[in-house]
């Protein structure tokens, strides 16, 4: 927990003060400076090390290497020093732990280009397109796909690459010998710092891109520049006989550079001694909200199945604090999702134009430039489990420690596990194809979208949809890690990410525990990061403890704040009540709504309002403590603490957290200034409707998901449901009086279902 708010600290500042470190403005002999070692090839002979597992993934960032810039270049300052801000800012925003700006002189390239040899033996057709059948996959995998088709042995250094991006990741605690999980972890620090760093290379070379730059991606596994010397040039590290040096983390790192024709600012090398200088009482505090020396590495202080976060301390409970009448929740096939049914042509053309080739997120070059990444992985999701599974893992108790340290190791923010009830499985494929559930256990991984660029926002503008991929992005390299893994051990497993899943992720994380239904209603909130997360799930059948739901008072507090809903831009979250829908004890928020003002959202990307405002999108430092606390153990203060969020302030956009440009993409594909921007501040209008205008639609309105015919919903018929829809006291009474039936189902599920009988 961080003593000091960071509230006051720019974002292209990094969380460590290296602003702080005195500089020099001399020449260093960079070809003197020895690159990075290779990493060591995937250990085979070592079945349980998880390097295997990484490897394809790293190939993956390395697939990005190389590409074509726009043909037009995007409207940018002409401050060179904003230019460097804007791009180190986003590679924090990605989780570097640091970056600098280097002039890329004669001495820092390799006289020997570095190449990914096992790179050529992977194709695009190996890997499989997997998701064809659902379009907006399909669009995301094309993209990713598309690396596959440029020359890998291209090592003709790019001389004209003036200026050089560098970015490191930091380890963090060496996984100890008696350690759950360790047999996986250990010696493999290397490769994932390597993972992380090449990710945040990979979305900031296809951004630099997608503006109209040149760009290339030099990581420790194929490059033609020294990225130690980089790191030197750039001010990050200092050069020493074993290598190099970087303030507050020494060694411990991976790292990864960018060249590129854009024009930047470049920092200043250390000056002598800097590295040591470093180590102030200031940084062992962590004042003015940097990150604090006293904490150590990630992990110093705990282990690492237990994660960052005191989810130990959580009161746990038997059933989630929102009644499901399991029994009787109906599957639902994927065509009842609205983005799915947008695509069909279900919520109109606009809608439909925009969700073709998820225009609504690579309308913004930033968003756009994690989809080749996000789509690289998908085919990596599916596979065959080895047919010899590894001895040792019978016990579910470490298994899950096991699992969840590599996840936590890996970068997760929390993992919670659960079994999946039937009703959690979507009931037919985007081509119509039934889905039968095929595993037993969920792995549910916790990203947080990131609490400073949610500070600068206002929810709904042009980093919105980028906060979604970011997170969705860790999630499924994740998932997809540990799930290639335990195939490789032999146990079945499969990742189910935003681009292709075959589950719902909503009863997941409230049965694994992650958090509880809130007002906002279709989402879980956690206590600890709020609303402000996304997940991704691999499902298994490996044997697995699983968690408990938990309970912190969610309910009674959301009954006695209306924040988000007063605050969502189009209304589509309840003021009033909860009620039952499909099953489900839910404040009921209208999806339709939502998703229309997400897809068709022209001052903006996407939309997250709704997480940005509430009184639990917490920053995680100190002085936060007592709110949490008194909101989970003081039922009567809770009234009171909503208010106070407001008076405060909380949910306002703070804009020296603001680090992003507000561009579009035209419709000839040139990034643009945007037009419009929405900049909300908090609205502090009271006027709750006397009725919420909201429409939900039950599974007997879900359109058929094989014969598809694009039908719009009907907005009487859904607003009817919602005011007819039963209160969860009067529904729990039918069920104890034994009066409950079955829920209604549509008219071609019942057609299937005697076609299956006769
Ligand atoms: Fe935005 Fe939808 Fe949340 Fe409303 S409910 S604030 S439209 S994400
Ligand atoms: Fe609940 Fe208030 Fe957060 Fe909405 S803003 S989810 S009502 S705590």
């Amino acid at each position: 927990m961080r003593l000091f708010s960071s509230k006051n600290r720019a974002v292209h500042l990094g969380d460590y003060p290296l602003e702080r470190l005195p500089r020099q403005n001399r020449a260093i002999d960079l070809s003197l400076i020895a690159p990075p070692p290779s990493l060591a090839s995937p250990a085979a002979e070592n079945r349980a090390s998880l390097v295997n597992a990484m490897s394809p993934y790293l190939n993956i960032m390395d697939r990005m290497r190389l590409g074509d810039a726009a043909p037009q270049q995007a409207p940018l300052p002409d401050s060179l020093e904003a230019r460097s801000e804007h791009l180190k800012a986003a590679c924090y925003y990605l989780d570097a732990s640091m970056v600098g700006v280097c002039p890329i002189s004669e001495g820092l390239w390799l006289e020997q280009p570095r190449v990914n040899t096992s790179l050529a033996a992977e194709s695009a057709q190996a890997y499989g397109v997997g998701a064809a059948d659902n379009p907006m996959a399909a669009a995301s995998v094309a993209e990713g796909q598309a690396a596959w088709g440029r020359s890998e042995a291209e090592t003709v250094r790019p001389v004209n690459h003036r200026f050089a991006l560098v970015i490191a990741c930091a380890f963090p605690r060496e996984p100890g010998d008696d350690e759950p999980g360790c047999d996986w972890l250990q010696n493999s620090q290397a490769e994932r710092a390597a993972l992380r760093a090449g990710e945040v290379g990979a979305v900031m070379v296809n951004y630099l891109r997608m503006l109209g730059f040149e760009a290339r991606l030099h990581t420790v596994t194929a490059a033609e520049l020294n990225i130690n010397g980089a790191l030197v040039a750039a001010g990050l590290a200092e050069a020493n006989v074993e290598g190099v040096t970087m303030p507050f983390i020494g060694d411990q790192f991976g790292a990864v550079a960018v060249s590129t024709t854009l024009e930047l600012s470049p920092d200043l090398p250390l000056a002598d001694g800097a590295v040591r200088a470093a180590q102030g009482l200031g940084w062992w505090l962590g004042w003015g909200g940097t990150r604090a020396g006293r904490q150590g590495p990630d992990f110093a202080k705990r282990q690492f199945h237990q994660g960052l976060f005191p989810t130990e301390r959580l009161k746990r409970v038997e059933d989630p604090t929102t009644f499901i009448d399991a029994a009787r929740v109906p599957r639902v096939p994927k065509r009842h999702d609205m983005f799915i049914r947008g695509s069909i042509g279900d919520l109109g053309e606009k809608a439909q134009r925009e969700l073709e080739g998820f225009r609504m997120i690579t309308k913004s070059p930033f968003g756009h430039a994690m989809i080749p990444v996000l789509g690289g992985m998908v085919p990596l999701q599916y596979g065959e489990a080895t047919t010899d599974p590894a001895e040792g893992y019978d016990d579910p108790e470490e298994n899950s420690r096991r699992i969840k340290a590599t996840m936590h190791y890996l970068g997760a923010d929390m993992v919670g596990i659960c079994e999946i009830p039937d009703y959690a499985w979507y009931s037919h494929d985007v081509d119509g194809s039934e889905i039968t559930p095929y595993h037993k256990y969920a792995i549910c991984i916790l990203i947080d979208q990131g609490y400073d660029t949610m500070e600068g926002a206002s929810g709904d503008d042009w980093i919105s949809g980028a906060q979604s991929m970011r997170a969705y992005m860790r999630a499924q390299l994740i998932g997809g890690v540990v799930g290639s893994h335990l195939r490789d051990l032999g146990f079945s497993a499969r990742g189910h990410s935003v681009m292709d899943q075959d589950v719902l992720h909503i009863p997941l994380n409230l049965l694994a525990g992650l958090g509880e239904l809130p007002r906002i209603g279709e989402m879980v909130l956690n206590p600890f990061v709020g609303p402000r997360f996304k997940s991704g799930i691999l499902t298994t059948n490996l044997p697995l403890a699983v968690d408990k739901p938990i309970d912190f008072g969610m309910q009674d507090f959301c009954n006695k704040c209306q924040k988000c809903a007063r605050e969502c831009p189009c209304l589509a979250i309840p003021f009033g009540d909860k009620i039952m829908f499909n099953g489900y004890e839910i404040w009921k928020p209208d999806v339709e709504k939502c998703s229309r003002y997400r897809i068709t959202n022209a001052a903006g990307s996407m939309c997250g309002r709704c997480m940005k405002t509430c009184p639990y999108n917490l920053e995680g430092v100190m002085k936060e403590r007592p709110f949490l606390w008194s909101a989970m153990h003081l039922p009567f203060t809770r009234k009171w603490l909503a208010k106070l969020d407001d008076v405060v302030g909380n949910g306002r956009i703070n804009p020296i957290k603001k680090w992003w440009w507000d561009h579009d993409t035209d419709e000839t594909g040139r990034v643009i200034e945007a037009a419009r921007v929405n900049r909300r501040q908090l609205n502090f209008r009271n006027d709750a409707p006397s009725q919420d205008r909201i429409a939900c639609y039950p599974i007997d309105t879900v359109p058929d998901p094989v014969n598809v015919i694009p039908t719009s919903p009907d907005r009487k018929q859904g607003m009817l449901a919602y005011q007819n829809a039963e209160r969860p006291d009067q529904y729990q009474q039918r069920l104890r009086h034994g009066t409950v039936e079955a829920p209604v189902m549509p008219a071609w599920y019942n057609a299937a279902e005697g076609e299956k009988h006769d």
